[in-house]
């Protein structure tokens, strides 16, 4: 499948190279390539610029957004919460119409400082922003509780461990469940938590998250839940 990976942070650079590993044609998508490979700084979180990631991956191209809109079958949205919608519309409405759009931001909002809050939160979603703004993609939440690695490594954990997807359209879910799949998860541990409004439940993760981040001092968790035998299917 030719996909679109939107956001050239560790999270779009991380998914775009294991989908490229699976056989997927694959770009990157950044607001301006040529600023994007002029970066030599670290970002907040001291990931190194892309330019040199981009040289370990050939097959994957770092392109416009709009061009990126013209290339794929399928999105992946890794821009930052606040980015996503001028993201989105930079590639085009027309371009996602139809099409699969997994959305693995979250809505934080860093602006006090950390830890951040979330915006919008509690009767709204990040996920639900986008539906409204893009009311013809088939958008599915999903990977947004874990840290980069381990979405593309889930088998990096011992024992079984979750992924959540959202979203209004069954067939897109299964879509993606099936590429999450493909990717190393566990069928069993892929929760549909419901239509795009229960995005807001696993978007309401991150406080958590967060806070298991500063108190553990590593990202290398994830949730699990675990079922009583009698309620397994
Ligand atoms: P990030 O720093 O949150 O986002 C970087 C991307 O956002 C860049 O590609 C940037 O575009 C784009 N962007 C920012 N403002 C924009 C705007 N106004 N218009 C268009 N694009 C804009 O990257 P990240 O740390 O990889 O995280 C990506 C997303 O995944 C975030 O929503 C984050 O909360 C979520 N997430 C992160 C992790 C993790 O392990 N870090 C785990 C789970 C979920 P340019 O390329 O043009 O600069």
């Amino acid at each position: 499948m030719r996909f679109a990976v939107l956001g050239t942070g560790i999270v779009g650079r991380t998914l775009a190279g294991k989908l490229s590993s699976l056989g997927h044609e694959v770009v990157i998508g950044t607001r301006d390539p040529a600023a994007t490979l002029a970066r030599q700084e670290l970002d907040a979180a001291g990931n190194p610029p892309i330019a040199g990631w981009l040289a370990e991956h050939p097959a994957v191209r770092l392109v416009p957004y709009a061009e990126a809109g013209a290339f794929a079958e399928a999105y992946v949205n890794a821009t930052s919460g606040s980015g996503s919608v001028p993201a989105l519309e930079a590639v085009g409405a027309a371009n996602l119409a139809g099409r699969i759009v997994i959305d693995v931001a979250n809505p934080l909002d860093f602006s006090q400082g950390f830890p951040p809050s979330l915006n919008p939160v509690n009767t709204d979603s990040l996920a639900e922003t986008i539906q409204r703004a893009f009311p013809e993609a088939r958008l599915v939440k999903a990977l947004n509780t874990m840290s980069a690695h381990l979405m593309v490594n889930p088998s990096a954990l011992p024992g079984p461990h979750s992924v959540f997807v959202s979203g209004d359209d069954a067939d897109a879910k299964k879509t993606v469940t099936d590429l999450l799949v493909s990717i190393g998860w566990l069928a069993e541990e892929v929760y549909d938590l419901g239509d795009v409004t229960s995005a807001r439940g696993s978007e309401m993760l991150l406080p958590i998250w967060l806070r298991l981040y500063g108190s553990l001092g590593h990202a290398d968790f994830n949730f699990h839940i675990q079922q009583a035998p009698a309620r397994q299917l």
